[in-house]
């Protein structure tokens, strides 16, 4: 099912009488999500990822804006009636039922013509039990599950009412670091075998990225860019979204242009078709090349193996993050002298980029 928003907006009043500091959560959403993707909503802390996702579930009203689903205006449409299953990130089991009794529970709860007969809630509940691979476990109490399978019983029972839309608010937060990987990769497996529409709340931009199809990266309530997670890597619309995306993260430098030449420091380090003007510059750690006629000279700190690739460590006077990491094949590493102090780097132009150093909006060269 195809999910539509308009202008989606979403202010809090101001809880203080004598300020007038309302919060907006949400300005002005307006996205279409196409049917059967699996779409990663990030941000920061408090940029509005859960807003959006409840006023999509019904349970927060929109304070103006319109969201479809498929063709039909659901804004303001009853939770109940949507058609979407919600898990948190607390699982928020009943505790005193079994794992088939808290499957069951939703089906349990549907009246009229939508009241199913109970050989078919069974086969239902078995049917999502078995797909989320905790069919031998029907008989527990929640108390006698690890995380990661209390997880899956809340996501089972968010897909037992078949929903149109399945969202999910940080449902990896509470497990550790293993099972997140697991889990998420669970998901992805589930979400592709039902072809549900699924929304994904998460901070974690690594999380985001290795399973969405679409990424949508959010910041105090304004969607700062939507697409491809490696097309908006490679592509970043500002300096927040580069650096939000990537790990290690993308390294910033102050630099300047002058007579079409990119400077860090007193190195200039590409040719450039821009105005004369003061920027910052973000180069990906994969954007450095070892290189001793390099342009970019810098005080090389150490060496980290990381495996097949090594990471080096340096700094650079006109650097913003208080190191540089750069990360290169171990080859390039067995050319380094014992005890050498400086490293010179090429760099790769399309892992490199500009940005206005006031509106930190990015400048093609
Ligand atoms: P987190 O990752 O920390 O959960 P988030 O991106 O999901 O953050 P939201 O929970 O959507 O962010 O909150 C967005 C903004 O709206 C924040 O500034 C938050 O303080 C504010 N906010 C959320 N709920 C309310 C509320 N009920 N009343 C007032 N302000 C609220």
């Amino acid at each position: 099912m195809k999910v539509e928003l308009q202008n989606l907006t979403k202010i809090f009043p101001s809880r203080n009488k004598k300020s007038n500091e309302e919060v907006i959560a949400v300005n002005d959403f307006t996205l279409t999500i196409p049917d059967g993707k699996l779409v990663g909503l990030l941000g920061p802390s408090g940029c509005g990822k859960s807003t959006t996702l409840y006023m999509i579930s019904g349970l927060q009203k929109s304070t103006s804006g319109k969201i479809f689903f498929g063709e039909e205006d659901v804004t303001n449409v009853s939770p109940e009636n949507r058609g979407v299953g919600l898990v948190f990130q607390n699982y928020a089991l009943y505790p005193h039922m079994t794992v088939k009794q808290n499957i069951l529970f939703p089906l349990q709860n549907l009246t009229g013509k939508d009241k199913l007969p109970k050989n078919e809630m069974l086969q239902r509940a078995y049917e999502v039990a078995k797909l989320v691979q905790i069919d031998d476990l029907m008989e527990r109490k929640p108390n006698e599950l690890s995380g990661g399978q209390q997880q899956r019983v809340a996501i089972a029972r968010a897909l037992v009412k078949m929903p149109r839309i399945l969202l999910l608010d940080e449902p990896l937060s509470n497990l550790d670091a293993r099972l997140r990987l697991q889990t998420r990769e669970e998901i992805r497996r589930i979400q592709k075998e039902t072809g549900i529409t699924t929304i994904f709340v998460t901070h974690d931009q690594e999380e985001a990225m290795s399973i969405s199809d679409m990424i949508i990266v959010m910041k105090l309530g304004i969607v700062q860019q939507v697409g491809k997670p490696q097309d908006i890597y490679d592509d970043p619309t500002n300096l927040f979204v580069a650096k939000f995306l990537g790990t290690p993260p993308i390294n910033v430098f102050d630099g300047k242009v002058q007579g079409g030449k990119l400077y860090i420091g007193e190195d200039a380090v590409l040719d450039v078709n821009i105005e004369d003007r003061d920027v910052f510059v973000g180069i990906r750690p994969e954007g450095f090349v070892p290189n001793d006629k390099g342009e970019l000279n810098c005080k090389l700190n150490n060496v980290e193996v990381m495996g097949r690739d090594v990471s080096i460590v340096s700094t650079n006077a006109a650097s913003i993050n208080p190191v540089i990491r750069s990360i290169v094949s171990s080859d390039c590493v067995k050319k380094l002298a014992d005890g050498q102090e400086t490293i010179s780097y090429s760099l790769v132009p399309h892992k490199t980029f500009i940005f206005d150093k006031e509106t930190e909006e990015r400048i093609y060269f």
